[in-house]
């Protein structure tokens, strides 16, 4: 494993602590995490507790492009929402666009609007259109094209609304868009037809207290995804007074909170985020990733504060081709995942939104990973591969055969490495 630089910068965080700036690069043994300095540069005094971890690419990437942002500024996760790239101009500025890149970015047409923040641009290959990263955020015409099975809402949300904003379709368990807002827009997005609207519907206090009433008049619901959009993306009050709201309600066990904001602002994961949450234990949360090139050391510092702040950490990842789907990869990925103390939890064959069909890859390349993985790493570190039905079936999860069938009594096992075995499934005879 190679070591990669980091740098330390300290100022002051955007919840508030005093300023004082110095900046120092610091040399990180990636495998060993044991620091040595490299360079010197303006040392007044380091503080890795309250300081900015920035890793080098992205640092280099604030340099020439955002020359005048302090750090405080690039790390204060207002200021990454508010100076989003959303258009054409500003990426043309940054990568040099392939010609399919750059006519999906100048035609209307798209559902789902263009944004991503300066953070997670500094994490792309300005260079190579085929850069997984890049893939998964910046437009291409392949997603004009509506290919066979596809749906605007192919998992039938909208048929199990049962107020604005409020799905009901397990029987023990609810999801509660709360916002149609995000960071940053994935290509491949399910809610691509609500997500980015202009007429954002997530803040009408109306729609939120109609779906609170409908939790509260349902005592089968004991588990309460919140998700939206990224719900992580709504100031720390407004998501304090629903969680105040939720957790009044006895007969809700737990909440989830569905997020991508880790790994494409990890800037938001700020202490007073954490200190909040764990307010309303157990509340869990789920990571939307992508790729091991999200696993920065900024990503870490996030994962590492939400689990200091007592929340279980899970993952989910969406099967995309030629971003994704290989063997190699996803065990980067679900590995990078465990070192953050975040268990891989779902891998998501993609689903057929309009317009993702250059993104989904055949249901045996997933029975591939997961065979790939199995047995080959921890098994806690193996995610469950699953389709989410059309038409709003729910996940069917998806494995490889191990089981070969019955011989008798015995049940025909084949291992990770396709050795047949024998297990005696029969009657507890005594055989004395
Ligand atoms: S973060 Fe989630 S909700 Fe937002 S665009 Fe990506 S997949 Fe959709």
């Amino acid at each position: 494993m190679k070591a990669q630089d980091v740098c330390i910068e300290d100022g002051e965080p955007p919840d508030g602590r005093p300023a004082s700036m110095c900046l120092e690069t610091v040399h990180v043994d990636a495998q060993t995490g044991h620091t040595g300095k490299t360079g010197r540069m303006r040392v007044p005094r380091l503080t890795t507790v309250s300081g900015f971890l920035t890793n080098s690419a992205t640092l280099r990437f604030r340099r020439t492009f955002y020359k005048d942002v302090s750090a405080i500024d690039w790390n204060d996760w207002r200021w990454q929402l508010r100076h989003r790239i959303t258009t054409l101009e500003e990426l043309e500025r940054m990568f040099r666009l392939s010609d399919d890149e750059r006519a999906a970015l100048s035609e209307q047409g798209s559902a789902l609007p263009f944004a991503v923040t300066p953070y997670y641009a500094s994490l792309l290959d300005p260079d190579d259109p085929s850069d997984p990263l890049r893939r998964s955020v910046i437009p291409t015409m392949a997603e004009r094209i509506k290919t066979r099975g596809e749906d605007e809402d192919p998992l039938g949300e909208e048929k199990h609304l049962k107020v604005p904003g409020l799905v009901h379709r397990y029987p023990d368990r609810v999801l509660f868009l709360l916002t149609d807002t995000c960071s940053t827009y994935c290509r491949y997005c399910t809610r691509s037809r609500r997500v980015g609207n202009p007429q954002d519907r997530s803040l009408s206090t109306e729609r939120w207290t109609k779906a609170l009433e409908y939790i509260e008049s349902n005592p089968s619901v004991r588990d309460v995804l919140l998700s939206g959009g990224d719900p992580l993306t709504l100031p720390d009050d407004t998501l304090e007074w629903l969680l105040t709201r939720l957790r009044r309600i006895p007969h809700v066990e737990v909440v989830r909170i569905g997020t991508k904001t880790p790994a494409v602002l990890p800037q938001r994961i700020t202490p007073a985020l954490c200190k909040m949450l764990g307010k309303f234990h157990p509340l869990w949360i789920s990571i939307h990733c992508t790729h091991p090139a999200e696993h920065t050391e900024e990503m870490k510092r996030a994962c590492e504060r939400l689990a200091n702040a007592g929340i279980p950490l899970q993952s989910q990842t969406v099967l995309l081709s030629g971003i994704n789907d290989t063997v190699d990869t996803m065990g980067r990925l679900v590995h990078g995942l465990v070192k953050m103390r975040v268990r891989p939890y779902y891998i998501f064959q993609c689903d057929p939104i309009i317009g993702s069909g250059h993104f989904r890859t055949p249901v045996e390349k997933g029975l591939e990973i997961i065979k790939g993985l199995r047995g080959y790493t921890s098994g806690f570190a193996v995610p469950t591969y699953v389709i989410d039905c059309p038409g709003g079936g729910g996940k069917v999860p998806l494995m490889p055969d191990y089981v070969m069938g019955r011989d008798g009594d015995d049940m025909v096992l084949k291992n990770y490495e396709g050795n047949l075995y024998r297990y005696f499934d029969g009657d507890a005879d005594p055989i004395h």
